[in-house]
C-alpha cells in the first residue's frame, strides 16, 4: 500500500480550503478507513460543516483571535503564531469509505487549514482497506 500525495495551492496568510472532493477523486479501494495526513507544521486538517461556507470562516475569525500575534515569541522564524494554530487544529483525520464512497455526515467537508500562506501545500493519504 503506497501513500498518494494532493497538491494543494493556497493563495491567504490564513484560509480553510474545502478538500473534499480531491480527496474523494483518490479514494480508490471500495471499503476502509481513509487516514489523511498534513505533514506540515503551520497547516493542518479538521473536519467540519461544508454546507454554509460562512462556518469555516467564523472559526477562522475565532483561532485568530484565541491565538494573536505575540512579540515576546521566541522562534526566530516569526511563526510561532501559525505553529500554535496548526496544533490546535491538528494534522491528521481519518474518514469511513463504503461502497468506494467517503462517509462524511450531510453537512461535513474536509479542509485544509493554511496558517502560513499562501504556498504549495502536501496531504498524504493512505486507505486501509481489504
Ligand atoms: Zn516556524
Amino acid at each position: 500500500m503506497k501513500k498518494e500525495i494532493l497538491i494543494i495551492k493556497t493563495t491567504e496568510k490564513s484560509q480553510f480550503l474545502n478538500i473534499t472532493r480531491q480527496v474523494q477523486a483518490v479514494v480508490g479501494s471500495k471499503n476502509g478507513v481513509l487516514t489523511i495526513f498534513c505533514p506540515h507544521t503551520t497547516a493542518g486538517l479538521t473536519i467540519n460543516e461544508a454546507a454554509d461556507p460562512d462556518v469555516v470562516k467564523d472559526l477562522l475569525m475565532k483561532i485568530e483571535k484565541i491565538v494573536p500575534e505575540d512579540t515576546d515569541f521566541k522562534h526566530v522564524e516569526g511563526n510561532s503564531a501559525a505553529h500554535i494554530k496548526a496544533s490546535l487544529i491538528g494534522s491528521s483525520v481519518q474518514v469511513l469509505v463504503e461502497d468506494g464512497k467517503l462517509q462524511l455526515g450531510i453537512w461535513q467537508g474536509i479542509f485544509l487549514a493554511e496558517f502560513d500562506g499562501g504556498r504549495s501545500r502536501q496531504v498524504y493519504l493512505m486507505q486501509n482497506a481489504k
